[in-house]
């Protein structure tokens, strides 16, 4: 593709200028001497017109003398460059400027026929024979009481034409050979342009395509190349990353599956083989049960994100009581807060606040907050679970008195799988999927989810929710 398209370009050029010689060669000098002597010819006609429509009707009128008219058509002639000439309409020669006088022995222009003009008023050629050379030729005729008593011819030498319509299409040669040497100004702005960059775009679509997706490549233009290229290289690191992540998050799973599989199987070996006795077995299966708990979360957790993936056609939604499912989600914590001594507070807006949202999805948001709420807070702390209205939306907040997260983590707790190292301690049946899952639904609702986080003094998750459309209106 890359050489024909420069080929393609240099062949266009080359067919603009052999056309532009072709139309030059062919159709410019016929134009031009076609136009050089129809202008000529005006001239001479309108003359010719003037002479017989005075000095030579006045010879036939025998108001002027043939010497005194011949005396003026000399001088005219002169100063036309020209031969002028005035002819009986049998064809016998009157005058000549470029003769002396004859009247005993005139020359007879045989077959001379003053329609040879054909419709327009010149001619070219040697006039009858009487001219070694081509001559233009123009014929009035001198008319008096209505009758046609003769003509006045004037002839003019067609060479100074013919090299003035050469000169001409010298001429158009020139600005040819100039536009063709301009246009090469083209090419280069189309090599430098487009060809060049596109060479670039090519070879990093073929490294893209050779799977070298973090081939980097850069074109500095502000025109539609340059925002190809850059598309393309985003493109590219979109790709690169989403591998890495699908590497990272097989590596991830992997070893999330892995530990709980070798505990189980280390604990079932030992009770099998006899090293755990008997009496310990109830402590080891319990141990098994939690074990196979957690993987059942874990594979819940991925089903569940691998659907949310599938943007926005598993959402379902309804209006319904943000406040009410704030209650019963908390309502649900009961025996875990009770068993820690941790208390959850409400501040709802109003009685009852009407969202529009995947009521199934927003409780499940919600859980994994309160849920994360908990177990990183210590006992005898107080947990807070606020609704704020602004804006028609709806700002949920769920707070703690926690751990906190160390701002270096902040930036990854959206991450799936990632359990910060402070957090490890705290909770081991963590499979660090609650977040991402949390943001997934957050995004698809096309909500925000925000954390802020002081370690040691606590957290606060902030997620965005629409009002539902009549509680707008009351708004
Ligand atoms: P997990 O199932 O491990 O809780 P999450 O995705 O819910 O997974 O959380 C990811 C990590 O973010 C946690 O392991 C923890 O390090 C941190 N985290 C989440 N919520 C809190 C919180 N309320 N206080 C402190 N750390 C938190």
């Amino acid at each position: 593709m890359r050489r024909t398209l420069y080929l393609k370009f240099l062949l266009a050029y080359l067919i603009f200028g052999l056309f532009g010689v072709l139309v030059i060669a062919t159709f410019v000098p016929a134009m031009t001497r076609e136009q050089l002597i129809r202008e000529k010819a005006e001239t001479l006609y309108s003359e010719a017109s003037l002479i017989a429509g005075t000095y030579a009707s006045g010879l036939y009128t025998s108001q002027a003398s043939l010497e005194n008219v011949k005396n003026q058509m000399d001088a005219l002639a002169v100063y036309l460059d020209s031969t002028i000439r005035i002819i009986n309409p049998s064809g016998r020669l009157i005058l000549d400027t470029d003769m002396p006088l004859n009247v005993e022995d005139p020359l007879i222009l045989e077959q001379f026929d003053p329609t040879v003009t054909k419709g327009s008023y010149y001619t070219v050629g040697n006039f009858f024979d009487s001219f070694d050379r081509d001559m233009l030729s123009v014929i009035a005729p001198i008319t008096t009481d209505y009758k046609v008593r003769g003509y006045v011819t004037i002839h003019s030498d067609m060479a100074p034409i013919q090299s003035f319509c050469n000169s001409l299409v010298n001429i158009s040669y020139l600005t040819l050979g100039i536009l063709l040497l301009l246009s090469l100004i083209i090419l280069i702005f189309f090599t430098e342009i487009v060809y060049i960059p596109l060479r670039k775009i090519t070879y990093a679509t073929e490294q893209y395509a050779a799977g070298n997706m973090h081939y980097e490549f850069s074109i500095d233009s502000e025109d539609e190349i340059g925002y190809l290229a850059a598309c393309l290289s985003y493109m590219a690191s979109e790709i690169a990353r989403t591998e890495d992540d699908q590497k990272k998050f097989v590596a991830n799973v992997s070893h999330d599956f892995r530990s709980p599989l070798t505990s189980i199987r280390g604990y079932l070996e030992a009770m099998l083989d006899g090293t755990i006795p008997q009496e310990a077995h109830e402590k080891y299966l319990t141990i098994v049960l939690n074990e196979t708990d957690r993987l059942t979360k874990l594979t819940n957790g991925l089903l569940t994100l691998n659907n949310l993936n599938t943007k926005g056609m598993l959402l379902d939604f309804s209006d319904f009581d943000i406040n009410q499912v704030i209650r019963d989600t908390a309502a649900a914590f009961e025996g875990t807060c009770r068993r820690k001594s941790i208390t959850i507070e409400l501040f709802l807006t109003g009685d009852t606040l009407y969202v529009r949202a995947d009521m199934g999805k927003i409780q499940q948001v919600l859980y994994n907050l309160i849920d994360n709420a908990i177990k990183f807070s210590s006992s005898n702390s107080i947990i807070k679970v606020e609704t704020t209205l602004k804006h028609s939306k709806v700002f949920l907040s769920v707070k703690d008195s926690g751990i906190g997260i160390p701002k270096e983590d902040l930036r990854f707790i959206w991450d799936r799988f990632y359990k910060s190292d402070l957090s490890r301690g705290k909770d081991k049946k963590g499979t660090g999927l609650g977040l991402s899952i949390s943001k997934e639904i957050i995004l698809a609702h096309n909500e925000h989810i925000n954390v802020v986080s002081t370690p040691g003094e606590g957290s606060e998750f902030i997620f965005t929710l629409p009002l539902s459309k009549e509680e707008a209106e009351e708004d």
